[in-house]
């Protein structure tokens, strides 16, 4: 286990709210002070524009905004800092691709293959690009333990220009096996996409091995703040792509007939670019480097193990998914008890969970439900938060019985 209570002295929130019992970071993580003392930094020392500001504040700025692509490489062993992205989060990013990538690449022959798995951020832009290019969207479905089924992966992947995978499921918590999938696609010359937003705060992620032409991922899901993500995506891709918004910064030259673009990763940062927040990204993975994923890992799976065994022993509860490989994710249905309901009254004991259909309504259709409660753990918890959510659940399925 991780030492839980050192950790919370560092997240605000729990000076602030002292009986918080907080369990849905797959939505978004607390903040520790140090990201919140980055963006006040900023705001209060330095504040100027990055990239154009000829005088020390600017130069301050942009260094400070630079040097994240750093501290990004290093997270996730990227090859080459002109591969990182600075974006609002990880929507952004597959927007990006779908249109930078997808306008100019898909066509009748040519479609894209997603999962039944994704969130609605890595389906609803390729269902708008594909239509726009008359290009086939397949699925790979997947199977009622969460799992993806990928028997017929080879024959799915026929007239597809890009596959695009979530790495760990927000609903799930499945881990995919997206090396088998990377491996499958490239031996047919196809691209791939890996939606790390579930996964990169919850485990090492090495880039380099993983080896997929786009990966992203949402910076406050990681301890850091709203407003700051990332897409990392081979270099030689990039240079071919066009750029998604046009404006200041992202141009070499601008003619009133023409213009030419910026090398990458600028050519995609159009406009001023969410400076504190990308600041406070690079302070947040700092953060989570000194405690080490691995140990984030091991101290999430103890909590995961934990707590499915207690929920398990809970009257009428259904527990969705038992994949062997996931992360600290739990969705569940307690019978005669919507999940909002069930959300609203632990909620009068300070327990914030998720109740809905997480963004991933596909998942829900195929799990013939229309929502689900979900509990998720990250750095900040211990086995007492599901001792007290736990003892939450009885009451209310008391009051409910
Ligand atoms: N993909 C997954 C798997 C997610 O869980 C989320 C956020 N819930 C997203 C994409 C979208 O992230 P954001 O809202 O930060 O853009």
């Amino acid at each position: 286990m991780l030492p839980v209570s050192e950790i919370r002295d560092q997240f605000p929130i729990y000076k602030n709210k002292k009986d918080l019992i907080y369990l849905d970071s797959a939505s978004t993580t607390q903040k520790p002070q140090k990201v919140i003392d980055a963006l006040a930094e900023y705001y209060s020392s330095y504040n100027a524009n990055v990239h154009r500001a000829l005088y020390e504040i600017g130069d301050i700025a942009t260094n400070e905004y630079e040097g994240v692509r750093n501290i990004v490489r290093k997270f996730f062993n990227v090859p080459d800092t002109h591969e990182i992205i600075f974006t609002s989060g990880t929507t952004e990013s597959i927007n990006l691709v779908a249109y930078s990538w997808g306008m100019n690449s898909l066509n009748e022959d040519k479609g894209v293959l997603i999962t039944e798995m994704e969130h609605h951020s890595n389906l609803v832009p390729w269902q708008i690009v594909t239509e726009k290019t008359s290009s086939p969207l397949k699925y790979i479905s997947i199977n009622r333990d969460g799992t993806l089924d990928l028997t017929n992966l080879n024959s799915l992947l026929e007239n597809s220009g890009i596959v695009a995978v979530v790495h760990q499921s927000n609903v799930f918590g499945t881990i995919n096996p997206i090396r088998e999938i990377i491996d499958a696609a490239k031996s047919k010359n196809i691209i791939t996409l890996v939606d790390g937003a579930q996964a990169a705060p919850h485990f090492p992620v090495d880039i380099s091995k993983i080896d997929c032409d786009f990966y992203t991922f949402s910076g406050h899901k990681m301890i850091g703040p709203t407003g700051a993500g990332v897409l990392i995506g081979r270099k030689s891709l990039l240079e071919d792509m066009n750029p998604f918004m046009g404006g200041g910064e992202m141009i070499n030259m601008v003619e009133l007939e023409k213009s030419s673009w910026n090398e990458v990763p600028w050519k995609f940062e159009a406009g001023t670019p969410n400076i504190a927040q990308v600041i406070g990204l690079g302070e947040g993975l700092n953060f989570l480097s000194e405690i080490g994923m691995q140990k984030i890992k091991e101290h999430e799976d103890f909590l995961l193990k934990y707590a499915l065994e207690a929920l398990s022993e809970i009257d009428g509860i259904k527990l969705y998914g038992d994949p062997a490989l996931r992360g600290a994710v739990v969705p569940f249905n307690i019978d005669n008890i919507h999940s909002h309901d069930l959300a609203k009254f632990v909620d009068t004991d300070n327990i914030c969970i998720r109740a809905g259909h997480h963004c991933a309504q596909p998942i829900m259709n195929a799990l013939g439900i229309s929502s689900s409660a979900r509990a998720s753990f990250y750095i900040y918890n211990d086995t007492q938060d599901i001792d007290l959510l736990i003892k939450s659940i009885k009451k209310t399925v008391k009051i409910f019985s």
